[in-house]
């Protein structure tokens, strides 16, 4: 485990967050406020920050939730290729339930997520690999750390995040933004590929409060926030606490795209539970990056703050085994139930 730095890079200082939730369907109940610049070797990172700041409707029951008629639609899970991995940084080899692990590599998906609002607009959950990927030297993340975290790369023609954007985009079906899950450098590369295209130059960006941007010159850089203007923070600390899971966010107000606060892999990170059309779909995100660490309950090895990543992944577990029938994938592997 020594060998590997905690990912978990350069703070956005000085971030005095409000209060919670949003309305996205409503710009102006944000709260714009340039809060800092972040600039490394020149090139400019996040030029501000916004906090949001719309109070939502108050605390409701998941089993009111889970059984409501509103959904999102067209939820698809983008498989953007693989990445090899230590084993020890997706789950944390020194837990009991863990002995019996070997301590290789392997190869874990990396994913986007794609789903459209009634009249929000579509959205991407995370951002995908881009086509640098395909060539198999560490794609668009550099740096002299960077092969302690990616060792190889894999992906297919065709699957890169820009590509399978051009398939499912269209004036029915418009790009409105994405959220992160977090900002560790797999789930931010492919934000270049998209915003170097004209018609995603107005896209909302949306992350946790207080999410670390990892970015450290010649250790493991990639600059893949250079050409985000805005990123506007969840600020789930003034949200409900949804019991068994703790402050829950409702994006768009209508109960279908929820925000759930699981910090430990990373500061700000968030896993998010959706309504769609074919049942809820619980996002672990990186809180549980394989199947086996949530069945056991080993949280990642690479963690930000390890009491609250293991408090966060018992949370989640709580929540599965309360509502059986919620489907979960985890942040770099699909259940087998899902296909
Ligand atoms: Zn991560």
């Amino acid at each position: 485990m020594n060998k590997i730095l905690p990912i978990c890079g350069l703070a956005v200082s000085g971030i005095l967050a409000l209060s919670a939730c949003i309305s996205i369907n409503d710009p102006d109940r944000v709260a714009a406020r340039t809060i800092g610049n972040e600039h490394h070797n020149g090139t400019k990172q996040i030029l501000s920050v916004n906090t949001l700041t719309e109070q939502n409707a108050g605390a409701r029951e998941w089993s009111d939730v889970l059984t409501q008629n509103a959904r999102l639609h067209e939820f698809r899970v983008l498989h953007t290729g693989s990445v090899r991995v230590p084993r020890e940084g997706v789950l944390h080899l020194e837990d009991p339930a863990a002995q019996d692990l070997p301590e290789d590599d392997l190869f874990v998906d990396v994913f986007a997520f794609w789903f459209c609002h009634s009249s929000a607009g579509c959205f991407l959950i995370d951002s995908g690999l881009d086509e640098s990927y395909r060539t198999g030297q560490g794609g668009n993340v550099r740096g002299l750390m960077a092969k302690n975290y990616i060792m190889d790369t894999r992906q297919e023609p065709g699957q890169d995040i820009v590509a399978q954007l051009d398939r499912l985009v269209d004036e029915r079906h418009p790009l409105k933004g994405v959220f992160f899950t977090h900002l560790h450098g797999d789930h931010t590369s492919g934000v270049p590929a998209i915003t170097s295209q004209p018609e995603y130059r107005d896209l909302r960006w949306f992350a946790g409060r207080d999410e670390n941007y990892v970015n450290y010159f010649l250790l493991y850089y990639g600059d893949h926030l250079a050409n985000v203007q805005t990123l506007e923070e969840i600020d789930w600390t003034a949200a409900p606490i949804m019991s068994p899971l703790g402050n829950c966010v409702d994006i768009f107000g209508d109960g279908t795209f929820w925000a759930i606060a699981t910090p430990g892999h990373s500061s700000g990170h968030l896993s998010y539970l959706l309504m769609t059309d074919d049942g809820p779909v619980l996002l672990t995100g990186d809180a549980s990056h394989t199947g086996i660490g949530f069945e056991r309950g080993i949280e990642p090895g690479w963690v930000w703050n390890r009491d609250l990543a293991r408090s966060s992944l018992r949370q989640l577990r709580a929540f599965k085994r309360k509502f059986p029938n919620v489907s979960v994938i985890y942040g770099h592997e699909r259940a087998a139930s899902d296909g």
